[in-house]
């Protein structure tokens, strides 16, 4: 029987993604709802090639929306806002949602879906590393399954023994692991000295992946490693003692997974979102995705490295915040999508985004994560002190 599919995020890179493996399986897959946040022109395009039942976007966009819609003669509702996000994230005729809104505003809607026990797909990091424990938990009451979209923990979730999804807390491995190797590509300035003068359009290009610009710059200061460790302990129910992050800069093995026996496992790929999507839709199945096979002899360079504390030093920061835990995520995660906004933005230098993110965290104290309504005044609170910090420095 067909599963319906709810696309949070549907015009990003990660939606395009899903798209073009959902292409692939028009028998088994079909799209029931679909948002967007800016890119209206491109939503209906999406809407033409898969006639949802329901399309989300601002309501500021809604009328625009109508009339293409109508123009095109498709017949697809048009839901706003968070109200919009939520409802068709925890609809009844839903069976998969794939998160991939970029940053803390997928948070809401994606607990809507996992709340709603939906397979969940899970590409949107931020709303995980604000919510931890909160989110995990919720996952375990309402039947949820959460499965990692994202390359790292898609490849790590494929290392495991099957029983560590969801596994209640313990902080310690289990079932024989040892430790997690968390692989980063390094990003762009791997091999930059000064990384003072570095531009937005220098840091958003990836040497191996193609992604959004947020997530882009992330991956340039390593950032993105920062969250997805903190991603990691919460999905493997794991504490970061035990996640070690190697820099391996072909990006083909996309982590590893150590035993106590001295086994290590490593999922390896072409770096293509497409891979983990397929994966994390059709599992403990296996479907085609729009992926050539890997050409060992073509890549037969693998290297590996350690991280540069010194030069990236959000690494540690993101890693002192897990071990800090409460709100110390929900905080550095804020204070960094405001940091790298103004540095998209040509407001402060590449090199101000730990130290916007270090100046939050030192600021405002963290606090017991115990409910949605302090993690959302911690969000709040820290991008108003991450704001005034960057208008100090610019
Ligand atoms: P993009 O910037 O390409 O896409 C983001 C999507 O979210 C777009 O559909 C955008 O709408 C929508 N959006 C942006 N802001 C809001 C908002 N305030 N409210 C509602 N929707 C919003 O990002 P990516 O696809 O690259 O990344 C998405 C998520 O997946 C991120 O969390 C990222 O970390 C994660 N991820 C991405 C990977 C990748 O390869 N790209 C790999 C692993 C994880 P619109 O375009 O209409 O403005
Ligand atoms: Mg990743």
């Amino acid at each position: 029987m067909s599963q319906s599919v709810c696309i949070l995020g549907a015009t990003g890179s990660i939606g395009e993604s899903t798209l073009k493996v959902l292409q692939q399986h028009p028998e088994q897959y079909s799209v029931f709802a679909v948002t967007a946040y800016s890119r209206i022109q491109k939503l209906v395009e999406i809407c033409k090639q898969v006639k949802p039942k329901i399309a989300v976007v601002p309501a500021c966009y809604q009328d625009e929306l109508a009339i293409l819609l109508k123009q095109h003669q498709l017949d697809v509702e048009i839901l706003t806002d968070d109200v919009g996000l939520q409802t068709v994230a925890r609809h009844p005729d839903v069976d998969i949602v794939m998160a991939a809104i970029v940053g803390a505003a997928g948070l809401l809607p994606t607990l809507s879906a996992v709340k709603a026990g939906k397979r969940v797909l899970l590409a949107n990091k931020e709303a995980l590393v604000m919510s931890g424990d909160l989110m995990m938990q919720a996952a375990r009451e309402h039947k949820a399954l959460l499965l990692p979209v994202d390359s790292e923990h898609n490849a790590i979730f494929q290392c495991l023994p099957e029983q560590y999804l969801n596994l209640d807390k313990t902080g310690k491995p289990q079932l024989g692991v040892s430790q997690i190797l968390l692989t980063a590509s390094g990003g762009p300035f791997l091999n930059t000295q000064n990384l003072d003068a570095v531009t937005p359009a220098q840091a958003c290009k990836h040497p191996n992946w193609s992604m959004g610009q947020k997530i882009s710059v992330d991956s340039a200061t390593l950032m993105n490693k920062g969250l997805e460790l903190i991603e990691a302990c919460h999905l493997f129910s794991i504490s970061e003692h035990f996640v070690t992050v190697v820099i391996h800069p072909q990006s083909i093995i996309h982590s590893m997974v150590q035993y106590i026996d001295g086994s290590t496992l490593a999922q390896m790929g072409n770096p293509d979102m497409c891979t983990p999507i397929a994966h994390a839709l059709a599992w403990p199945q296996r479907i085609h995705a729009p992926v050539s096979a890997l050409d060992l002899f073509k890549n037969n360079q693998l290297n590996f490295e350690a991280p540069d504390l010194k030069r990236f030093p959000a690494l540690q920061l993101a890693r002192d915040a897990m071990k800090t835990g409460g709100t110390a995520p929900a905080i550095l995660n804020a204070a960094n999508e405001i940091a790298v906004e103004a540095f998209l933005n040509q407001k402060i230098k590449f090199t101000h985004i730990p130290t916007v993110v270090e100046h939050t965290l030192n600021k405002l104290e963290h606090s017991v994560a115990s409910d949605l309504e302090i993690i959302l005044q911690a969000d709040q609170q820290a991008r108003h002190i991450a704001h005034q910090y960057v208008g100090e420095i610019a």
